[in-house]
């Protein structure tokens, strides 16, 4: 059963929203080579409860840290910890905060002091596929539409979208119904209804798609040991353009 929310529902999810953009904002100003990944998702902490809410992935499905911080390698749900940033490292912050019970959830990434070219490609085009998926959240498009947008893109910067991982509804829960894949369906899916709330979060590979979960049973990696980058926004849908609930 998929839920569509009530405008009030979504401004509380907008809220929620703005507290997630903020703390991928202030959280990013102190990446730089030298402090550890448990330093950061403290930080990110501290402000998320400092306005009121909660961070939404402490204990979700038994998640020990606040924020999922995922360098280099890793594609999603690194745990931050006693790791320290290095120059040339991309991580990526993946932060979620619960409002009166309604949620919201983003991420992006970002580069420690210089990194390679690549890895300023591979961040650039993850952020686009974002937006190309995002702009496909409209009255009478279905599922697919956001989906074959985002695999499009990627495939023609030369670069695999990650299939084992999906985003996801949002609202009461993190996760809800539907799925939201980042590769091309071969059927349509859903038709997008207006109050439907999704988190999309295209994963980007420099090399081929196939990930491994690592020994701490949370850390996803490449399976082919090359750089991976995500981006997420939760955005409504609305009887115009899609609103984007995770923008600071
Ligand atoms: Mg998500």
């Amino acid at each position: 059963m998929i839920g569509t929310k009530t405008k009030g529902e979504i401004d509380l999810m907008r809220q929620a929203g703005r507290v997630v953009g903020q703390t991928i904002e202030e959280v990013s100003r102190y990446i730089k080579p030298g402090i550890t990944s448990g330093e950061l998702d403290k930080i990110g902490e501290e402000f998320i409860r400092s306005r009121g809410m909660i961070p939404a992935f402490k204990g979700l499905y038994g998640f020990p840290g606040s924020i999922c911080i995922s360098f280099n390698e890793e594609v999603v749900h690194g745990i931050p910890g006693d790791r320290v940033l290095k120059e040339g490292d991309i991580i990526s912050l993946d932060v979620g905060a619960t409002y009166k019970g309604w949620n919201a959830d983003g991420a992006a990434t970002f580069g420690v002091g210089k990194i390679s070219e690549e890895a300023e490609r591979l961040l650039k085009v993850t952020r686009e596929a974002t937006y190309i998926g995002i702009d496909q959240m409209r009255l009478g498009h279905y599922l697919y539409d956001i989906s074959n947008a985002i695999h499009d893109y990627v495939e023609k910067q030369r670069y695999s979208i990650v299939t084992q991982y999906v985003g996801h509804g949002i609202g009461r829960k993190v996760h809800e119904e539907p799925q939201v894949p980042n590769f091309r369906q071969p059927v349509r899916g859903m038709q997008l209804k207006k109050g439907m709330c999704l988190a999309v979060e295209p994963m980007v590979n420099v090399g081929g798609p196939e990930t491994v979960v690592q020994p701490d049973e949370w850390t996803v990696v490449t399976k082919d040991g090359t750089l991976s980058c995500h981006w997420e926004h939760s955005a409504a849908i609305t009887d115009g353009d899609p609103l984007i609930l995770t923008l600071p």
